[in-house]
C-alpha cells in the first residue's frame, strides 16, 4: 500500500490532518500508486498562518532577492524535466513527449516571473502641481491560494504562484488531488531554492481545503483552474468573503476551416488539437466546421488522420493517444458517445470498448468521429473533455462564427484559411479570446495574457504575462511636497499661484 502524501508548509514536509483519502491509479494499468489525503481546514490555518507569517518580511524584501530562489528552480527543473515529465505520464497518462510540453510550459513561467524586479515598476511624474511630485508603486497584498486541475499537473501551478511570489506575495497551492505526485516532487525542488519559510505552501485535498481557502479571513486572493460549475462556485464563494479571484473553467471550441485553407497541414493540427492529451485540453478542439465545399475535403482528411493514431501507455515512444484520466472519465466520454447518436449525430469511428495489448485495465478510448453534428444537441454543446471529434457543415464564415459565438462556453476557436480578409473578420468577431489562425492549440505564451470569457472564464484580469502583476499587486499613489525653510512654498503654476 502506498504512502499517504505529505503537506508542504512553512518549509517543511509535515503529515495531513485529514483521515480519509483520494486513491491515485496509473490510468494506463488501473495500478494504485499513492493516497492523497484529504485535508482539513485545520491544514489551511496552518498553512495560511505560515504564509501570513512570511508576507511580513518576505514583502519588503528587495525584487532581486525574492527572485533568486526562481533562477535556482528553474534551472533544477531543467535538470529534472524529464523525470517530472514520466512521473506526469504515470499519474495523469499523457504522452511522454506531451508531458515534457507539460513540464517546460511551466518552466517558461518560472522565467518570465524573474523579470518581476521590471514587470512591477511603478509610475511618476515630478512636479504634477508646483513643487509636487507623484508616485505610483505597485505593491504586493498579502496571502494568495491556487486551486488547481488534473490536466496539466505541473504547468497550471505555475501559471500562478512564481508570478505571486516573484511580486512578494505569499502562496498557499492544492493540486489536484488526483494528480499530486508531480507536484510533490516539484516541491522536493522547491525546498532546495532557498525561499524563506512559509513563502511558498502545498496542501492536499478535495472540496473541503478548497472551501476553507475561499473562505479564509486572511487569503486575500484566489487562483482557480477547473471545471465550469466550480470555477463559479469558487468565484462566488471568493468574493462574497472580499477576495479578488481569477477563475477559469471549461471549454467548447470549434474550429473553422474555409475552401482556401492549406488542407493537409490544416487538418493535422485540426486533429492534433482534439486528440492530443486524449481531449483533456482546455484549448482542445471539439467540433470542426467546414465552411462550404471544405466539409468534403475535411471529413476525408480527418478519417485518414486516424489511421496515424496509436493507442497505448504513453511511456511508449510510439503511442500517440495515451488513457483518460479515470474510469469514471471513460464511462462519462462512453455515455456522452452514445446520447450525440441518439440525438442523431453519425458514428464514423468509434473509440469506445478500445483494448490495449498488455494493459487490459488501463483506461483506454480510441479516437471517436462523429458526423452531421446538430446545433444545440450535446456534442455540440457540452465540453466532452476526451478524444472525440465533432463534424459539422456550414454555409458561410458568418455562419460559423453565428454559430460558434452562440456557445456558452468561449475559450478559444480557430480559423485555417489563406484568406487575411477572412482572418481579420473572424479575430474581430469572435467572442472566445484566445484566437488561432491556421493554430490548432492557440495557448498564449508566459509572457502573453492567458483565459477565456463567457463560461470560460470568471473574473476581471486574466492570468499570466503582464496581467499577472496587475492582479498580483494593489497600486498606491503618493502625492509629496518637500517645504524648504525660509522658501514660500506657494509658487506660481499656469493654473495661477497655489
Ligand atoms: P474540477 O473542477 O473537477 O477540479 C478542479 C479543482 O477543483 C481540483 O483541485 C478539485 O479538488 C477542486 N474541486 C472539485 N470539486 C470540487 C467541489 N465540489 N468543491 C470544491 N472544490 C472542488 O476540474 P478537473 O476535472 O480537475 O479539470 C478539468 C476541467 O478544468 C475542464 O473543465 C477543463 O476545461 C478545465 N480547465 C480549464 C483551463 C482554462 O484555462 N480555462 C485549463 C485547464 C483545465
Amino acid at each position: 500500500m502506498p504512502n499517504k502524501l505529505s503537506n508542504y508548509i512553512n518549509g517543511q514536509f509535515v503529515d495531513s490532518h485529514g483521515s480519509e483519502t483520494f486513491d491515485i491509479h496509473n490510468p494506463a494499468t488501473n495500478k494504485l500508486i499513492g493516497l492523497t489525503p484529504l485535508g482539513t481546514t485545520t491544514d489551511v490555518d496552518q498553512a495560511v498562518a505560515a504564509a501570513k507569517e512570511a508576507f511580513q518580511t518576505w514583502r519588503n524584501t528587495p525584487a532581486i532577492d525574492r527572485v533568486q530562489p526562481l533562477f535556482k528552480l528553474k534551472a533544477l527543473l531543467d535538470e529534472h524535466a524529464k523525470e517530472i515529465a514520466e512521473l506526469i505520464v504515470k499519474e495523469h497518462g499523457k504522452t511522454l513527449k506531451e508531458a515534457m510540453g507539460d513540464i517546460l510550459r511551466g518552466i517558461q513561467m518560472v522565467e518570465v516571473a524573474t523579470g518581476m524586479p521590471s514587470l512591477m515598476m511603478g509610475e511618476n511624474l515630478t512636479n504634477i502641481a508646483a513643487g509636487i511630485d507623484a508616485s505610483t508603486e505597485r505593491r504586493p497584498i498579502g496571502v494568495f491560494a491556487g486551486i488547481t486541475p488534473f490536466n496539466f499537473p505541473a504547468m497550471v501551478p505555475f501559471w500562478f504562484w512564481p508570478f505571486a511570489v516573484a511580486s512578494g506575495n505569499t502562496y498557499v497551492l492544492k493540486p489536484s488531488e488526483r494528480v499530486p505526485l508531480t507536484q510533490m516532487r516539484i516541491f522536493e525542488l522547491i525546498s532546495q531554492c532557498g525561499f524563506p519559510k512559509g513563502v511558498i505552501n502545498m496542501i492536499h485535498g478535495g472540496k473541503d481545503v478548497v472551501n476553507g481557502l475561499c473562505d479564509h479571513a486572511d487569503v486575500e486572493g484566489v487562483n482557480f483552474v477547473g471545471s465550469t460549475p466550480i470555477a463559479k462556485h469558487v468565484y462566488t464563494r471568493s468574493t462574497a468573503s472580499g477576495k479578488r479571484v481569477q477563475a477559469l473553467g471549461g471549454a467548447k471550441n470549434f474550429m473553422v476551416l474555409l475552401p482556401d485553407a492549406v488542407m493537409d497541414q490544416s487538418i493535422k493540427a485540426m486533429v492534433d488539437s482534439c486528440y492530443g492529451c486524449a481531449g483533456e485540453r482546455c484549448l482542445a478542439g471539439s467540433i470542426l466546421v467546414g465552411v462550404g465545399d471544405a466539409y468534403d475535403k475535411m471529413k476525408e482528411l480527418v478519417l485518414k488522420e486516424m489511421e496515424n493514431i496509436v493507442v497505448g501507455n504513453g511511456l511508449d515512444s510510439k503511442t500517440t493517444l495515451g488513457p483518460v484520466i479515470s474510469k469514471a472519465a471513460q464511462e462519462r466520454i462512453t455515455s456522452d458517445i452514445a446520447t450525440a447518436v441518439s440525438e442523431g449525430a453519425e458514428l464514423l469511428i468509434d473509440g469506445r470498448n478500445t483494448k490495449v495489448s498488455g494493459h487490459e485495465e488501463g483506461y483506454f478510448m480510441g479516437p471517436t468521429v462523429l458526423d452531421k453534428i446538430n446545433p444545440g444537441t450535446l456534442m455540440a454543446t457540452k465540453e466532452i473533455f476526451g478524444p472525440v471529434i465533432g463534424l459539422m457543415q456550414v454555409k458561410t464564415l458568418d455562419d460559423a462564427i453565428e454559430m460558434l459565438n452562440g456557445s456558452e462556453f468561449a475559450n478559444t476557436t480557430s480559423l485555417f484559411t489563406t484568406n487575411g480578409g477572412a482572418a481579420r473578420k473572424f479575430i474581430n468577431q469572435v467572442i472566445p479570446s484566445m484566437v488561432g489562425i491556421n493554430i490548432g492549440v492557440p495557448a498564449p505564451m508566459a509572457f502573453f495574457s492567458f483565459g477565456g470569457s463567457k463560461d470560460s472564464f470568471f473574473g476581471d484580469i486574466k492570468v499570466h504575462g503582464n496581467s499577472s502583476v496587475e492582479f498580483f499587486t494593489e497600486k498606491h499613489t503618493s502625492m509629496i511636497r518637500w517645504y524648504e525653510k525660509g522658501i514660500d512654498s506657494s509658487v506660481s503654476s499656469i493654473w495661477g499661484t497655489k
